[in-house]
């Protein structure tokens, strides 16, 4: 049977700035250690044959796919604000599966090996990192939430050297496409107009096509680029997700969560939360995730400045006025995603007020994050530690209100914060307990589990329950680490 490889290879059709060709170095002994069946099936891929050795050896970079024209992509971005040239170092791109609805997905090897990117890294992976990938972009993808995709993680038998000697491993990551922010820095920046224009023709085609006949097309695109990323930051907000990272060679133009290493859940409610050991001064931190992608947005605007206007005095006008719509947007999609969260189906002036009184409430009496939502949503409001403090009371009622006003009765409000409120999340101890298991023994059973739970996360199931529960006290000085 076959494998069911389907692969195209347009972005290795653009202009040669943006890629190198690659041959994939080969891995010793590749195993496969997790494989993602149902995305398998998605993509149109015999999972059982994926699991022959001959499957596993595309996903460990020891052949290629016949179709496949293996690249690394050039990207530069700004790491915690300062400019600088990146690219693939540690990835390839085998090329862009062809789905049976038609999709386009780019298939990327991550950890395959050096490329003419990656400066002095070695290009490698270590197992842990990989498989917190596949946990925690599989969880958004059942919070609904934009995210690449996580098909596999394979282990090549060799040694990676970090601070300790690691298992080396390789994930195949799933994208709409790889094209981010910095893509759009490095074409601004290296190469010519006619070049930029190329990337930007070829990311419309792919991601927008809604505009394409639009007057302005390249401002048009530059708006939408703009609302999705306001729409997906809301989402990463409501949930309480920090990605940790969000350098712009971090932030997709399609608006998906790419590049999951430090990131991590929220548990108590504290905007200033950083869980990532390389961010000191907290610039990602929980709250600053919107002022940050406005930042970065600045700086794709600031790269498509000459396809705006001939003019350069009107094209920064134009992208400054785009710009200045970032900040309601988010506050549009937060607000609606807020009411949806504790029951509302209308609007009213004053819930953004009952929306920050609340989250007052949650940091001064450290109550969690996710489960006071849930505490909510069931009403077992008496499990808050700040149930019975008369500045909860008062909220409450107020909220109690709020709700008698709309016309939508008990059941439909529950209903909806059900369907807002995640029973769970992948809660930061119990990523460390399966990961734990999987590097050190081998048990990849603690891991399957919790990937079984965190895939319907609106369940609220009773195997939910034990997940839901908040790690000892031990564990909340949580820290997470880059992985490279
Ligand atoms: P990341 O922190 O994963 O977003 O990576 C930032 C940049 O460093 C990207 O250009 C990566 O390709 C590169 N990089 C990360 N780890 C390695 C590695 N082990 N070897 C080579 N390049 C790397
Ligand atoms: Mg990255």
């Amino acid at each position: 049977m076959n494998t069911g490889w389907n692969l195209d290879n347009s972005y290795a059709r653009l202009p040669e700035i943006f890629y190198s060709n690659i041959n994939p170095k080969p891995t010793d002994s590749p195993k496969l250690v997790i494989l993602n069946n149902k995305l398998a099936e998605e993509l149109g891929m015999a999972p059982q044959e994926l699991k022959k050795n001959e499957g596993i050896s595309v996903l460990a970079g020891n052949s290629v796919p016949k179709d496949s024209v293996p690249i690394a992509q050039a990207y530069a971005g700004h790491q915690f604000g300062y400019f600088t040239m990146l690219g693939d170092g540690r990835a390839l791109l085998i090329g862009e599966q062809i789905t049976p609805t038609n999709e386009r997905l780019d298939i990327q090897l991550k950890g395959s090996g050096r490329t003419p990117y990656s400066r002095g890294g070695d290009g490698r992976a270590a197992l842990g990192p990989m498989l917190r990938e596949y946990i925690i972009s599989e969880a958004m993808h059942a919070l609904n939430i934009p995210t690449t995709r996580s098909l596999a993680v394979i282990t090549t038998g060799e040694s990676v050297i970090r601070d300790k000697i690691l298992q080396g491993a390789i994930l195949t990551r799933v994208a709409a496409s790889h094209i981010r922010v910095g893509t759009y820095e490095y074409a601004a920046k290296f190469g010519n107009k006619d070049e930029l224009r190329a990337l930007a023709d070829y990311t419309i085609h792919r991601h927008f096509n809604n505009i394409v006949n639009d007057e302005n097309i390249y401002l048009s695109f530059l708006k939408e680029v703009i609302k999705r990323q306001a729409s997906l930051i809301s989402k990463w907000m409501l949930v309480g997700f920090i990605h940790g990272v969000m350098n712009t060679d971090n932030m997709t133009i399609s608006g998906e969560t790419i590049d999951y290493g430090p990131c991590a859940f929220m548990d108590i409610y504290d905007s200033n939360t950083v869980y990532s050991s390389i961010d000191t001064y907290g610039r990602y931190a929980y709250g600053n995730q919107p002022s940050m992608a406005e930042w970065n947005l600045s700086r794709f605007a600031e790269s498509l400045l000459p396809l705006l206007n001939e003019n350069h005095e009107q094209a920064i006008k134009l992208a400054q006025d785009a710009l200045a719509e970032f900040h309601n947007l988010y506050k549009g999609f937060w607000l609606s995603g807020m009411r949806a969260k504790l029951g509302m189906f209308n609007e009213e002036e004053q819930d953004e007020k009952l929306f920050e009184m609340l989250l007052s409430l949650m940091h001064k009496y450290n109550e969690d994050y996710t489960n006071t939502f849930l505490s909510l949503t069931f009403d077992r409001i008496d499990e808050l530690s700040m149930f019975k403090n008369n500045d909860f009371e008062n909220w409450h009622e107020m909220w109690q209100e709020r709700l008698a006003r709309q016309k939508e009765n008990k059941e439909m409000v529950q209903q909806i914060m059900k369907e807002s409120n995640p029973g769970v999340i992948p809660r930061n101890h119990r990523v460390e307990e399966a990961l734990e298991a999987a590097v050190t023994k081998g048990d990849y059973s603690v891991m399957e589990r919790l990937l079984s739970v965190l895939s319907k996360p609106y369940a609220h199931s009773k195997e939910q329950l034990e997940y839901a529960e908040l790690p000892p006290s031990s564990l909340c000085k949580y820290k997470t680490f880059c992985g490279t």
